[in-house]
């Protein structure tokens, strides 16, 4: 008997893509993605051989500058075909497993997933959660860990999900080393947007993503193990349960140029270009960049009238929480703020806030003023009282007392 004749339902009737994206790209604003630079696009709609020797050249420069972005010299830096939190998953599913303990210290949603990965993954863990929106301390670190042993200790440097900042992460990481304790640290948006050395800090496992800091596609992201840690994750004998997120099996792509599994490959390119314009700005001049842009920024929402969420000694940088003030529903400021002022900004997980990023593109002096006029104007017009030439002053003031960056 032969095939029978296909009877296949018609196709669905959607519109071309064009009709649907806006004609003028939004102002990309919120807490990632964020506006990525022409390099970075141009290199994102290539597509080459993954295997070819074009690609592991790229990968082998690539890794270098990764290297350099996290300032380490461990050659055990891998790409993850995946969201940052697939990062996050290769760091914690690599170094923890059932029978291992872990001790999860929470300041929000993102490093709260870390737990929630650790948890899933049938380690023993406990989660040390500090009030909403405090840092978490070396103190309360050393107390907890006193309660051990441990074998991970995972935390978040910047929390995006309130816009506060760990600052005393290099001591943190100090008591878990003397614990004997390997660290899995959420640098996502701090990784070239602030100050994080993960050789000098000793840090075990560090995860970014490309569309944060790094001003590159969402989709492929990176995560770099520490000797010690390389020795947990190639000594471990109990079986792996991600195969795709199984570090081993991605250092045969990543250190050996082998097949793993097809690498994305625009998304690496892009990476590339995004990591080669963190290399040829500098560290020290793009943290710098990042640190006047956002101050500004802050001080031009203050003096508009708005109110931040996080007091400026414990305040993350890189993504700013503004108080949503009175009765004001966010999710039509912003809904409204994208119609009309084609400015995005983000909205939160369940707090009062908006957040406003300071990352890669988005921290430069004429997105800056757009994005600050769209905050308040848009505010404004559901009825809150806000001087918005005021803060834009502020602004202006503020970036020329500093020193000069475009
Ligand atoms: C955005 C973000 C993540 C998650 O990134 P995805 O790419 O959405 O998985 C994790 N941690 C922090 C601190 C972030 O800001």
């Amino acid at each position: 008997m032969s095939t029978p004749e296909p009877t296949y339902f018609a196709p669905p009737e959607v519109a071309h893509l064009d009709s649907i994206l806006p004609s003028e790209p939004l102002l990309l604003m919120g807490a990632g993605p964020v506006p990525i630079p022409n390099a970075v696009a141009r290199a994102n709609g290539v597509v080459i051989n993954h295997l070819g020797e074009t690609m592991e050249r790229v990968v082998v420069e690539l890794k270098r500058m990764a290297g350099y972005a996290f300032q380490t010299r461990s050659d055990k830096i891998l790409g993850v075909a995946g969201p940052a939190s697939a990062a996050m998953e290769m760091a914690v599913s690599n170094l923890l497993w059932r029978g291992r303990r872990a001790l999860c210290l929470k300041t929000g949603t993102f490093s709260g997933r870390l737990g929630e990965m650790a948890v899933g993954v049938g380690a023993d863990v406990t989660i040390l959660e500090t009030e909403t929106g405090k840092p978490i301390t070396a103190d309360a670190v050393r107390r907890a860990l006193a309660r051990g042993p441990y074998d991970v200790v995972t935390l978040v440097q910047g929390e995006t999900s309130c816009g506060v900042l760990n600052g005393e992460l290099p001591e943190i990481a100090r008591v878990a080393r003397e614990h004997g304790a390997l660290t899995v640290v959420d640098a996502v948006v701090t990784v070239s947007t602030m100050p994080l050395e993960m050789d000098r800090w000793d840090l075990d496992a560090v995860v970014t993503g490309g569309q944060k800091g790094l001003s590159s596609i969402p989709g492929v992201s990176l995560v770099a193990f520490s000797d010690r840690a390389w020795e947990t994750v190639a000594g471990r004998r109990e079986p792996r349960a991600h195969w795709c997120l199984d570090a081993v099996r991605a250092q045969r792509f990543w250190g050996q140029h082998q097949y793993h599994y097809t690498a994305p490959v625009p998304g690496i390119l892009a990476l590339y270009e995004a990591l080669r314009l963190v290399c040829e700005e500098g560290l020290a001049a793009r943290h710098e960049r990042h640190r006047v842009s956002s101050l500004s920024l802050q001080a031009g929402l203050e003096a508009m009238g708005l109110g931040l969420f996080i007091p400026r000694e414990t305040r993350l940088n890189s993504v700013i929480a503004v108080r949503v003030p009175g009765t004001v529903d966010a999710r039509s400021v912003l809904s409204y703020m994208s119609r009309k002022f084609r400015v995005e900004i983000s909205g939160s997980f369940g707090l009062d806030i908006v957040r406003i990023g300071q990352m890669g593109e988005q921290c430069r002096s004429h997105n800056l003023f757009k994005a600050l006029y769209a905050t308040g104007m848009s505010f404004r017009h559901f009825g809150v009282d806000l001087n918005v030439s005021e803060g834009l002053a502020a602004l202006e003031r503020a970036l020329t007392s500093e020193q000069e960056f475009e």
